[in-house]
């Protein structure tokens, strides 16, 4: 049996026997490798859980290729897939757990219709290898910079996931300004992480976490509308906070734009769209958010204010809104 050469992670050769090498891994040997090898981490599936009957999913990993995987919350990582029909797809995922030094990590993922990586993930089982890159990414937040703020975290969706690595590292790190996390769903069956999720209300009396859904049954006991709505409901105010935004990039940007209204500087506000990032905000969306920051009391009414936030010539979030 010849050998197969297999370039690590670090672009030197490694020896392995081509039975043992990974479909997508041997595949790799032909001309595409040039832009491939970004891909060329390792790691190996310690575990899978499905989370919901809608279709998301944990995955553990542990990283096997003896490269460093340090990473800040916030951060991701690349996963390529060899698909027989449409070849190499590559997507990135946010990490899920909070921030180790032991090659460990954990995905959390929504299996899409037709999204060849998210179906890979989707059907791995312990013992799979895995090809990726990273991490990378900006850090969401950092401990022990001496600024600490009020954080308020939005998330719909598997947006929720790098607000657990966050929560998790800012809260037993001692981080003590509130940390609010308001997470939107469209149905009961969407939810997960639940019990993680009150173990850290349980532990940290500046942590809490409200949940709406935008399309649940009749029987729903709790919140229900967009998560937005739920938001802009629930604070008392805006000043000194740090927004995080994650998820459906319809809803990053909506309520990045109503923000940018109500004057939250743009420093303030952490986008993450996983998808529909080039969304165009629709002003009446974000016209009814920002009546909502005002209603519900965030921001002094602008007449009792002696603004005239709603009339400027150039609205502070007009950059964002279609023209
Ligand atoms: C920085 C970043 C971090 C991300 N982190 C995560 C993560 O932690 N977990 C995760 O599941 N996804 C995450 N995503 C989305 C992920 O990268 C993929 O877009 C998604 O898994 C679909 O990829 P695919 O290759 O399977 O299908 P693709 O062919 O890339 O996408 C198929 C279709 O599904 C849409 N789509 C993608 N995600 C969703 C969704 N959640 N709900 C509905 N439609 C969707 C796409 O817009 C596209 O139209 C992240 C995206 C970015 C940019």
């Amino acid at each position: 049996m010849s050998e197969v050469i297999v370039p690590n992670f670090r672009g030197r050769a490694a020896r392995g026997r081509p039975e043992v090498i990974a479909g997508a891994v041997a595949e790799r040997m032909d001309s595409r490798w040039s832009s491939a090898r970004r891909y060329d981490r390792r790691a190996v599936v310690t575990a899978t859980e499905a989370l919901t009957p809608t279709g998301t999913v944990r995955v553990d990993l542990e990283v096997v290729d003896g490269g460093p995987f340090d990473f800040e919350p916030g951060n991701f990582v690349g996963i390529e897939a060899f698909d027989p029909g449409l070849g190499y797809r590559r997507s990135p995922y946010c990490i899920l757990s909070p921030p180790s030094h032991d090659g460990r990590f954990s995905l959390l993922v929504r299996v899409v219709p037709d999204g060849p990586v998210s179906q890979f993930l989707g059907a791995l089982l312990p013992g799979d290898e895995v090809a990726f890159r990273g991490p990378s990414g900006r850090a969401m937040v950092r401990l022990g910079t001496g600024d600490e703020r009020d954080l308020v975290l939005v998330a719909t969706g598997v947006g929720i996931g790098p607000f657990l690595s966050l929560a998790g590292h800012l809260l037993v790190g001692g981080y003590r300004r509130r940390i609010d996390l308001f997470w939107g769903l469209r149905l009961a069956d969407d939810l997960c992480l639940v019990d993680e999720l009150a173990r850290l209300e349980d532990d940290h009396p500046n942590f809490s976490f409200d949940v709406t859904l935008s399309q649940p049954s009749p029987g729903w006991p709790g919140r229900r509308g967009r998560v937005t709505d739920l938001v802009a409901e629930a604070l008392d105010g805006l000043a000194g906070r740090r927004f995080l935004l994650s998820g459906n990039g319809a809803m990053v940007a909506e309520l990045a734009a109503a923000l940018a209204e109500v004057g939250v500087p743009q420093l303030d506000v952490y986008e993450e769209p996983f998808f529909d990032a080039r969304h165009v905000p629709d002003p009446a969306v974000v016209a009814a958010i920002r009546d909502k920051f005002v209603a519900g009391g965030a921001l002094p009414s602008p007449a009792a204010a002696g603004l005239d936030l709603f009339h400027l010539e150039r609205p502070l979030g007009a950059d964002r809104l279609a023209s």
